[in-house]
């Protein structure tokens, strides 16, 4: 195959659209969907240089595709990392990552407010594995330093964090990282590598849930998985090829292409999704907006630091706990309910008894999801459109 045009010093609008290019004989514009589990070779002599690893070329799809090698090219790129592996869904990428570096008597140190699955990993899964952990309030750069132990080999956190929009310090924790000797791996699905490049910030790894802002269109799961070349040698590579949690070649295809146009639709989430929390701060039944580039986030600063744009995710309290909570779902017309997020169409989800449901009541107020908390995934749709359904069914609070 031919390679594209060389990356050089592009931009990222540009690396969306031409990274990791990788053209067949028929110069095909637009990148192909390699939809294949196996490779042949023109002799047994060839069958076996390819497996010895001394000429280089496919051999299986669990272990690579050239579809899904574009796909990783292309998001090793966007996030300025030097290599990247794609899996079949976000949890497949976080729970490789621990995985394949952890072992029995190695403690992670992570932020206490993150995706349910990510803590349902780290408190009941890694534990059956003599794999200890340290939860911390994120924002606090002291209790990630309180908390590390020489046993301490990875620090784990996501921010914006869902469902309160709550952001981690990542150059902070990073250097605390760094000095104990320990590896840093950044959930970075809610901004994606558009607003925010964990690796540029000194992140060791960095994880995706490509389901959300990278498909975008709320059709195909995926995940990936950057890193630096080393920690793909010594344990990521073997680890993936031998356990298979990997992307089927049309996901990758669907995403790769999805990442054309990522930039653009995510500075239209972002410019949405503002116009909408100042809408809802002018509303007199809601009582509280989370968004992280309105001034009054009270990490508005940092905010401003590490990101690009606020993401296409509001967080909002509305008067009447879950009871008005309910009434505004029920009141509106455009906007969907469902738990999910990252979609052109606009999503609201209510956390306490949704996504947030299996948490103690004790654990959800210390992540500040309260009864009446609502999370608006903005979509593409007009912003007029979407503050005239919000400010309809508000009158029902
Ligand atoms: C959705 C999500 C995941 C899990 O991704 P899947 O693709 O659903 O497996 C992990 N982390 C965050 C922050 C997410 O939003």
């Amino acid at each position: 195959m031919a390679t594209n045009k060389k990356p050089g010093k592009w931009r990222k609008r540009t690396l969306g659209v031409r990274a990791g290019q990788e053209r067949t004989p028929f110069q095909e514009t637009s990148e192909a969907l390699f939809m294949t589990s196996g490779y042949a070779y023109e002799t047994p002599e060839e069958a076996e240089a390819r497996f010895k690893g001394e000429i280089g070329g496919y051999q299986y799809s669990r272990f690579g595709n050239p579809t899904v090698s574009m796909f990783e090219a292309r998001m090793a790129a966007l996030e300025g990392a030097p290599v990247a592996r794609a899996t079949a869904t976000g949890m497949a990428a976080v729970a490789a990552t621990f995985f394949c570096a952890l072992r029995t008597g190695d403690h992670v140190v992570a932020a206490q407010a993150m995706f349910g699955s990510c803590l349902h990993v780290i408190q009941q899964i890694l534990p059956r594995f003599g794999i200890t952990h340290s939860l911390v309030e994120g924002a606090d750069l002291g209790a990630w330093e309180a908390a590390m132990t020489p046993q301490t080999r990875m620090l784990f956190l996501e921010t914006p964090s869902n469902p309160v929009l709550s952001l981690v310090d990542i150059k902070g924790v990073a250097a605390i990282a760094e000095r104990h000797g320990a590896l840093l791996a950044v959930d970075n699905a809610f901004a994606s590598p558009a607003l925010q490049r964990p690796m540029e910030l000194g992140a060791h790894i960095v994880v995706h849930s490509s389901t959300k802002y990278i498909d975008g269109q709320g059709r195909a799961l995926g995940g990936v998985i950057l890193c630096r070349q080393d920690f793909l040698d010594k344990y990521l590579q073997v680890y993936l090829r031998n356990t298979g949690p990997s992307i089927s070649p049309f996901n990758a295809w669907l995403h790769l292409k999805s990442l054309e146009t990522l930039d653009l639709r995510m500075q239209a989430h972002c410019d949405n999704a503002l116009k909408i929390a100042d809408f809802l701060a002018g509303q007199t039944k809601v009582t509280k907006v989370i968004y992280p580039f309105r001034p009054d986030h009270p990490q508005y600063d940092l905010a401003r630091a590490q990101m690009d744009g606020g993401g296409g995710v509001v967080a909002f309290e509305v008067e009447g706990g879950k009871a008005g909570a309910f009434r505004l779902g029920n009141g509106l017309k455009l906007i969907d309910i469902s738990n999910n997020l990252g979609d052109t169409k606009s999503l609201l989800t209510h956390p306490e008894t949704t996504t947030h449901q299996k948490l103690t009541p004790a654990a959800r107020a210390a992540l500040g999801v309260t009864s009446g908390l609502l999370r608006l995934s903005v979509g593409l749709e007009d912003a007029q459109d979407l503050c005239e359904d919000l400010g309809q069914a508000l009158k029902a609070v």
